[in-house]
């Protein structure tokens, strides 16, 4: 008796064993039963040696469709994998869309080499390319989503991503961070990895650590256990798994993920889409009608011979006197090595065009007022490689607030730069300070790495207040 007094001390007062308490309570012989065809590995049976028969019991969970519960319990409780319970199996499907076909899909980007971005150059990471690819998902004329969540675990994607819900849908479509979505659940699932590899280097910890009980297993457990019926994963599977070396819950994932799921690749993505196209042909032709009478341009251009910048001149030219207020048009380039604009970029500035030199930019895109523009190789280079065409007018606006340069150390997006008082050459705005860490500079690249410090200080001081005359 005082045994049992005391046990049962015990258990009140104590948070985890309560837990446990309720779990094992809620755990039916019924269910007991048909917990034997869950297979456990030699591991996890050696792992729960060791355990009291209460740790290792499993519990019954009611939201997940039985696989997408087998790849959340084999990654992140491989010690007691949670049980489906009997209803789920037989529960009606809401949804229907052709890419949701199946409780698991991963839709994957290694091929396509999308890149990604910070927000303004400084935080949060986006991916415009795996935001166009949702976008074609979910405008698609054959996708009846009953309830859906898109989620992604950096603040600047979940934006983009929102901007591309319809209003008339916002009650039962959702956008927002992992975090924002913890405690939620959705038929629809879609998960937005953002990061590959390519543009914002290396990849973010949540992805290269991924230990059970860490912060990147944590977040793809929340992610992957908010959905009912379908779970889709949108990422770079060569970046994210396949280079892995560590066998981790993370890795563990993936691997049951393309194992239990249809793997199926990014083009599939813009089958049915009405508003995100792959072009393959007459893209200087086109970027030069979409800015006929257009009103505001913003374009990022990696550094390449810019050889379809000429025959754009005469339109940008159009759009930059059309509102002599504002500075409508400001494109993005990245210098020479020898800190000078390449010629087809100084071409473009004597003809009277916005050029901004900056370095580095990590991606390649132009926003024309309501169509946003993105490339795998430089935009108006010899070889853009993958280029996607979206129009979309929230889409658009979401991703003028995700790249603007808000003015500070240096001149921002609409505003004109500066020369070097000593060479000449244009400033150049920098976005990387030491140990490749963001932070905005702004100065000429020869004179400026060439002087002392204080020099440097001061000439930037004194640009300041040239840059800053009306
Ligand atoms: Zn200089």
């Amino acid at each position: 008796m005082t045994v049992r007094l005391a046990r049962a001390a015990l258990l009140a007062g104590h948070h985890y064993m309560i837990w446990m308490v309720r779990r094992v309570t809620r755990y039916s012989s019924t269910v007991r039963a048909e917990a034997q065809p869950v297979r456990n590995s030699r591991r996890q049976r050696r792992g729960q040696r060791g355990h009291t028969a209460a740790a290792a019991r499993p519990t019954q969970q009611y939201r997940m469709r039985r696989d997408i519960n087998h790849v959340v319990s084999e990654a992140f409780y491989p010690e007691s994998p949670l049980l489906t319970a009997p209803n789920v199996a037989t529960r009606p499907r809401s949804s229907r869309a052709a890419w949701a076909q199946g409780e698991l899909v991963l839709l994957d980007t290694s091929t396509l080499r999308a890149r990604t971005a910070r927000k303004q150059g400084m935080s949060s990471r986006y991916n415009l390319m795996h935001a166009q690819l949702a976008a074609g998902l979910l405008t698609g004329p054959a996708a009846e989503l009953s309830t859906l969540g898109v989620i992604s675990p950096f603040a600047a994607q979940a934006r983009l991503l929102e901007s591309l819900l319809p209003e008339a849908k916002l009650d039962e479509w959702g956008a927002s961070t992992v975090h924002r979505f913890q405690g939620s659940e959705r038929d629809v699932v879609v998960y937005d990895t953002v990061d590959s590899g390519i543009g914002v280097r290396p990849l973010h910890r949540w992805f290269t650590e991924g230990q059970n009980g860490g912060d990147g297993a944590r977040l793809l457990n929340v992610a992957a256990s908010r959905a009912r019926d379908h779970l889709v994963v949108v990422a770079a599977l060569d970046q994210l798994h396949r280079s892995r070396t560590t066998q981790d819950a993370v890795s563990k994932f993936f691997t049951m993920l393309l194992e239990r799921g249809r793997t199926v690749g990014w083009e599939s993505a813009l089958d049915h889409s009405p508003v995100t196209q792959r072009m393959t042909t007459g893209v200087v032709e086109i970027l030069a009608e979409d800015l006929e009478g257009a009103r505001s341009v913003e374009m990022w251009l990696p550094r390449a011979r810019l050889v379809g910048l000429r025959s754009l001149i005469p339109s940008l030219k159009l759009i930059t006197d059309q509102d002599v207020d504002t500075e409508p048009v400001t494109i993005w380039c990245e210098p020479d090595p020898d800190g000078y604009l390449s010629p087809e970029a100084m071409q473009a500035k004597r003809g009277g065009i916005n050029m901004r030199p900056c370095r580095p930019i990590l991606e390649s895109s132009a926003i024309i007022d309501d169509v946003v523009w993105t490339s795998t190789g430089c935009l108006l280079g010899p070889d853009p490689g993958v280029v996607l065409r979206t129009r979309h007018a929230a889409f658009a606006d979401a991703v003028r607030r995700a790249q603007r340069r808000r003015p500070g150390i240096a001149p921002g997006s609409g505003q004109l730069g500066d020369e070097c008082g000593r060479c000449s050459r244009s400033l150049i705005r920098f976005e990387v300070g030491r140990r490749g860490l963001p932070t905005v500079g702004w100065g000429c690249l020869i004179c400026d790495s060439r002087n002392s410090r204080q020099g440097r200080d001061r000439a930037a001081g004194e640009r300041q207040l040239i840059w800053g005359r009306p």
